[in-house]
């Protein structure tokens, strides 16, 4: 995967062969995320980023830009709470950073966080 994001300590934290985004003397910049829910009929977060371990239908992972395959009509993930569900998305929590008032918002956030943590 290009970039691994996850919630830790509050804070959305990307990780990559780079190195952790921001870096610990950065977080600060950024706002305390507000916990909140995913945004209905989104799916920016399982389209932006690659992923590179294996989902079930996409065995070598995706690439940044392209739609999960396990992502529904109506954005949901289909296969939400089964095994076969990369441990990287159980791991990715909404966030006021990330997510931004709409899904363009996001798209651009996260497609900013793929070019920053590409190896
Ligand atoms: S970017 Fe945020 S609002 Fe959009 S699908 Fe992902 S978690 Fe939900
Ligand atoms: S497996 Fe589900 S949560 Fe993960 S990227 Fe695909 S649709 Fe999104």
């Amino acid at each position: 995967m290009g970039c691994r994001a996850a919630a830790a300590g509050g804070w959305l934290i990307i990780s990559s062969q780079n190195g952790l985004w921001p870096p610990p003397d950065q977080r600060k910049q950024l706002s305390k995320p507000i916990p909140l829910d995913c945004r209905p009929r989104c799916g920016a977060c399982c389209t932006a980023p690659s992923i590179s371990s294996p989902i079930p239908g996409m065995p070598h992972g995706k690439p940044a830009g392209v739609r999960c395959i396990q992502l529904g009509d109506d954005a949901r993930c289909l296969i939400f709470g089964q095994p076969g569900r990369p441990a990287v998305c159980s791991g990715l929590m909404p966030s006021a950073e990330m997510c931004g008032h709409d899904t363009g918002q996001a798209m651009r956030f996260l497609d900013e966080l793929e070019v920053l943590t590409h190896p």
